[in-house]
């Protein structure tokens, strides 16, 4: 594994698969102003595979584009030079900005988005049909009731946690936000099966370093307790943060104090470490 990034362009290998460049041409807004981008914005394709993504942006007729495609087997294609506004972000605001495209780099994930139960699979929106293996069920952060969401693969995760390191090192990147985030009630992307806040913890915040999980540690656990009281400090006369989790919730691990375990699901609180069962580490 070994990316770097040149003349505003990744280059180097992934999973032993070179990074390609193949332009999307006069799709894009012209060079960035100085001292951008410092922004990464996370997408999903909402489409079946890289090579009909790839060829949506480089249609003429349709305006939008994106610095970099991240394919189900963890390989990346580039379409913008990282120099250069492309067209992913659309109408957006984030804290005082609106308009992101001008701050920001767009990575595309493939992935089929939402999906929709039908005779015990599940269909994405352009007809393909999914089997359970690649669907999970979540709610999502701009919405109150689960709904179906086609999984990423650990590749694609990995691949995307590297080019985030690599772009942040490179450009100060000081903000990665999914388009869900920033264009809320318009999009959904990249949805609860992408692990977004966890990304921010790795390449923002550096959290997990005195987490006592190693890097390469996946940090989620399930609930153990059939339900488990979440604490505003780490203590157990805190006051409750919320209500309790149920048996068999799925959490992040986001920082440790002693026995207590900082969690996030869609909130975050202190639970007391003995009722989680941290999973099995993977590479
Ligand atoms: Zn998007």
């Amino acid at each position: 594994m070994a990316l770097t990034i040149a003349s505003n362009r990744l280059t180097g290998a992934l999973f032993d698969k070179e990074v390609l460049f193949d332009p999307c041409e006069h799709k894009d807004s012209g060079p960035f102003d100085t001292g951008e981008p410092d922004t990464i914005v996370i997408h999903f394709t909402a489409g079946p595979t890289l090579s009909s993504a790839v060829n949506t942006f480089k249609n003429p007729d349709i305006e939008s584009s994106a610095h970099l495609i991240i394919d189900r087997d963890g390989s990346i294609v580039q379409m913008v030079d990282f120099g250069r506004i492309a067209w992913h972000a659309g109408t957006s605001r984030w804290q005082e900005r609106s308009s992101l495209n001008r701050y920001a780099i767009g990575i595309e994930l493939v992935n089929a988005g939402e999906l929709t139960p039908s005779g015990g699979g599940y269909l994405a929106w352009f007809g393909r049909r999914y089997e359970d293996a690649e669907v999970i069920q979540a709610i999502h952060r701009n919405q109150t009731v689960p709904s179906y969401w086609h999984t990423y693969t650990a590749e694609q995760i990995e691949a995307c946690f590297e080019v985030c390191r690599i772009l942040k090192n490179s450009y100060g990147i000081r903000t990665i936000v999914g388009h869900e985030e920033i264009a809320p009630g318009r999009k959904i992307d990249p949805g609860p099966a992408f692990p977004l806040d966890r990304l921010r913890d790795r390449i923002l915040t550096g959290r997990h370093a005195d987490t006592g999980i190693a890097e390469d540690e996946t940090a989620d656990a399930t609930v153990t307790a059939s339900l488990l009281n979440v604490r505003a400090q780490p203590s157990g006369s805190a006051p409750l943060a919320g209500d309790p989790i149920e048996k068999g919730t799925r959490v992040e691990l986001v920082e440790r104090n002693g026995v207590w375990q900082k969690v996030r699901i869609c909130r975050e609180g202190w639970v007391h470490g003995d009722y989680l069962q941290t999973d099995t580490p993977v590479g």
